[in-house]
């Protein structure tokens, strides 16, 4: 698949109704207000002039419940996207939005558009920590966005989030296998990080809220990629994406710069550990099983690395989502 090229816009807290425990979007971007047209040309250009290809690039308006602005503030930024599709300059325009906010009169303001994907903040299946999350929608509404998004065509992708108050384990496992049996193109999986400001900070401070370790992080996120990806819905991002200073302002929480080569790493470590006997891996893929500051270099027999393009499993090709699905019943036997 050709590598896509993201422009990231945010609109920090631009829609929101309530202030979702974990989010502090003002931290976490270091803006305070919505960018304006000069702002808009100037972060486009910066990205832009770092991409090695200019061919496939999107804009994508981030931070925010994008379907939620005002109609005419969605507009502008749409307008404003809209402008560069026409001069061939991107390819199409993404955004994330809460799912209570997908519904047939806003898609009737999106067909207007070349929209690529809606990324949908799903962050769990289970009412009860949707509601101490302080989130606007419930469980109704997220299958009810799907349905919309499927029925009008839409491509969209669904986040989901472990360590959220009133969650467990059991219930982040059943919305990874949920969301496996939905048409998302993608998902993504955050581990909930306190950042300084949230509404979580204060939980914590207030012996309201325990945030979970990294190993548990690790170790839950791993078990939620399997079920997801052998379903071949890729999972394109493991753990939240602060730039530069803003990793100052995480208070306590999961977060680690690398999380996403953790859990690969993780998964590998699992791999090696259930069907090493069985298996052949690519030369090439030596270094990714070896994994993140060679964690896994325990499990390593150099006969199990061959000249070969693809993985085999007792001598035979095998895709990595059929690995998942033998991984998957072991790790629960
Ligand atoms: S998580 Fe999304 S919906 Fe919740 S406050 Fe943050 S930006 Fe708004």
């Amino acid at each position: 698949m050709k590598k896509e090229y993201i422009i990231p816009i945010f609109i920090p807290h631009g829609g929101c109704k309530r202030q979702c425990v974990f989010c502090n979007e003002y931290a976490a971007t270091g803006l305070k207000e919505f960018p304006e047209r000069h702002k808009l040309e100037e972060e486009y250009n910066k990205y832009k002039q770092y991409f090695p290809e200019k061919n496939n690039i999107y804009i994508a308006f981030y931070g925010s419940t994008f379907t939620a602005l005002k109609e005419k503030e969605m507009k502008y930024y749409l307008d404003w996207a809209d402008e560069k599709i026409k001069k061939n300059e991107i390819k199409g325009i993404r955004f994330s939005t809460s799912p209570e906010e997908i519904n047939y009169e806003k898609i009737k303001i999106l067909n207007d558009y070349k929209i690529s994907v809606i990324e949908i903040g799903v962050q769990s299946f289970f009412d009860d920590v949707l509601k101490h999350s302080n989130r606007s929608h419930n469980v109704k509404d997220i299958f009810n966005a799907i349905d919309i998004l499927d029925k009008n065509n839409y491509s969209y992708g669904l986040h989901l989030m472990t360590g959220l108050p009133k969650s467990t384990f059991e219930k982040e496992i059943k919305s990874a296998e949920i969301l496996s049996k939905t048409n998302a193109k993608f998902a993504r999986i955050h581990p909930t990080v306190v950042l300084k400001g949230s509404i979580l900070e204060e939980y914590e401070k207030n012996n309201k809220y325990n945030p979970e370790s990294l190993e548990e992080a690790i170790k839950k996120t791993s078990k939620m990629t399997i079920k997801i990806e052998k379903e071949n819905i890729k999972v394109i991002r493991l753990g939240l994406c602060l730039y530069g200073k803003e990793i100052n302002n995480v208070y306590s929480g999961p977060y680690h710069k690398s999380f996403g080569d953790l859990v690969r790493t993780n998964i590998n470590r699992y791999i090696l550990t259930y069907l090493k006997d069985d298996l052949k891996i690519p030369k090439s893929m030596k270094s990714q099983f070896i994994g993140f500051k060679k964690r896994n270099k325990d499990l390593i027999n150099e006969n199990i690395f061959y000249d070969g393009i693809c993985i085999k499993y007792k001598n035979k090709s095998i895709s990595l989502a059929d690995i998942y699905k033998i991984i998957d019943k072991k790790i629960e036997d």
